[in-house]
């Protein structure tokens, strides 16, 4: 978001451009699905502790909404721009429809910084968020959720401002919650446990035991614990994480040729996911430069940290013993990265696929929520495991059928099915 050069909904439209050709989507729905069909730009003033009043610009972009009420998180960031909330709100739209759950896609934001800013504050920004847009959103129309720098207290003055508006109850408005406020169970493992399901499956069609392969993961998060965690259950050895070192201003991996000890590194992390690189030695890590979690020689690597991971320079560092890349992180390859991916017949399973396991959690509170009758926890992650095992099947199947490329096989089912919802509302 720092690059204002860098526009990411020309990049969303590009990718759009590229699918719709390849799909020979007739002139209308390509207008249509190239720009949002609605967009809130607004202003929030909030009474400042100082006693000023400051004004803060607020946005929420629906993108498409024809399979279903929009779906998509809320940001804080100084840096927040319309075109970064409009690419979000495009890709939402294909994550929701390649995992083939009834929403469509949305994203919002607020230009500030809750690191500069007091409870109260951000709780008026809240509010004053959701006064601006109470009548767009909704069980029924779009339901936000968190995303960078917003959590489940944010999610929860945002519902109870709009509870306070609508004069009843509607915890199916807004996602993210707190378990025993309308949360899920299972939310917190989702999005990691979703990777590894897609790996399990992709690992079965090339007839590889999961028990008997390696990975490596940068990250060491949400995503990333969790997914190291599965893939540990399921049998399978991971040799090295990696993550940012807040200190030093830069990242490390953390390498044990014999497999890593999750429990033993979530006990030397901070709430950040950095690793404490003292206590790690004493533990007996190799610890190494940055970079190294993508030179591993094993069967698996899982960029679950940032963008622009796997890029134009690191993908030389690929040894020739992976086979898969497993995107938990949204945008780690870069175009460059993926050509280089696709010659080298690397099996990609990309991130609106492979991290779709969130969006699918949040999902499940939302139908949870409408009903007010809660699931176990090992029915969420059945039902998540079932979604995200006939996503990847339905993608592999047609790439497979058609010599594609994962990537590419992804966005031409989220883009035909939404192509045909239009068609079949009578929009184009
Ligand atoms: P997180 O903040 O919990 O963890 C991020 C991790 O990445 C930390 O361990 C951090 O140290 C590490 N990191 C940051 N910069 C790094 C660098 N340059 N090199 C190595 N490590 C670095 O975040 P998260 O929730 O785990 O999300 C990770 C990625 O997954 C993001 O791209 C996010 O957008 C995406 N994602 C998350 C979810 C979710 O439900 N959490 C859902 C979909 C997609």
């Amino acid at each position: 978001m720092a690059d204002k050069s860098f526009n990411p909904f020309k990049m969303a439209q590009q990718q759009f451009d590229e699918i719709a050709e390849k799909l020979n989507l007739d002139e209308g729905t390509r207008e249509l699905l190239r720009e949002p069909i609605r967009e809130y730009h607004f202003s929030i003033p909030v009474k400042m502790d100082d006693g000023s009043v400051k004004v803060f610009r607020g946005f929420r972009v629906q993108h498409n909404d024809s399979r279903g009420p929009s779906k998509g998180g809320i940001r804080f960031h100084p840096q927040e721009t319309i075109y970064t909330v409009k690419a979000l709100a495009t890709w939402m739209t294909w994550k929701c429809a390649v995992v083939d759950i009834p929403l469509g896609g949305g994203k919002g934001g607020v230009i500030c910084d809750p690191h500069n800013l007091s409870a109260s504050e951000q709780e008026q920004i809240c509010r004053g968020w959701v006064r601006q847009v109470a009548r767009n959103i909704g069980p029924l129309q779009d339901v936000p959720a968190p995303d960078v720098m917003t959590n489940a207290q944010h999610m929860l003055w945002m519902m109870d401002e709009y509870e306070k508006i609508m004069g009843g109850r509607f915890p199916g408005v807004i996602t993210g919650k707190p378990v025993g406020m309308g949360g899920s169970l299972g939310r917190t493992e989702a999005t990691g446990y979703g990777v590894i399901y897609t790996v399990r499956e992709a690992l079965k069609e090339m007839g590889i035991d999961i028990a008997e392969t390696t990975a490596s993961f940068q990250g060491f998060g949400n995503v990333s614990q969790y997914a190291i965690q599965l893939y540990q259950q399921y049998g399978g050895k991971a040799v090295c994480v990696s993550c940012w070192d807040q200190e030093d201003q830069k990242s490390y991996s953390f390498v044990k040729k014999d497999g890593i000890d999750l429990d033993e590194l979530m006990k030397i992390a901070d709430k950040f996911g950095g690793i404490n690189k003292d206590k790690a030695k004493e533990l007996g890590y190799e610890i190494l430069a940055g970079e190294d979690w993508i030179k591993q020689e094993v069967d698996i690597l899982v960029p679950s940290a940032i963008e622009n991971q796997v890029n134009a320079d690191t993908v030389k560092l690929i040894s020739n013993k992976v086979k898969i890349v497993a995107e938990g992180a949204n945008g780690p390859t870069t175009p460059e990265a993926d050509k280089v991916l696709k010659e080298r017949n690397i099996f990609n399973i990309p991130d609106f696929l492979a991290n779709a396991g969130g969006v699918t959690c949040s999902y499940f509170e939302q139908v949870q929520c409408n009903m007010n009758y809660f699931w176990p926890k090992e029915e969420v992650l059945d039902r998540l495991d079932a979604v995200m095992t006939k996503a990847f099947h339905a993608v592999y199947d047609l790439a497979n059928k058609k010599k594609l490329y994962m990537r590419d096989a992804a966005y031409m089912i989220a883009i035909s099915r939404v192509a045909e919802a239009c068609k079949l509302r009578g929009w184009v």
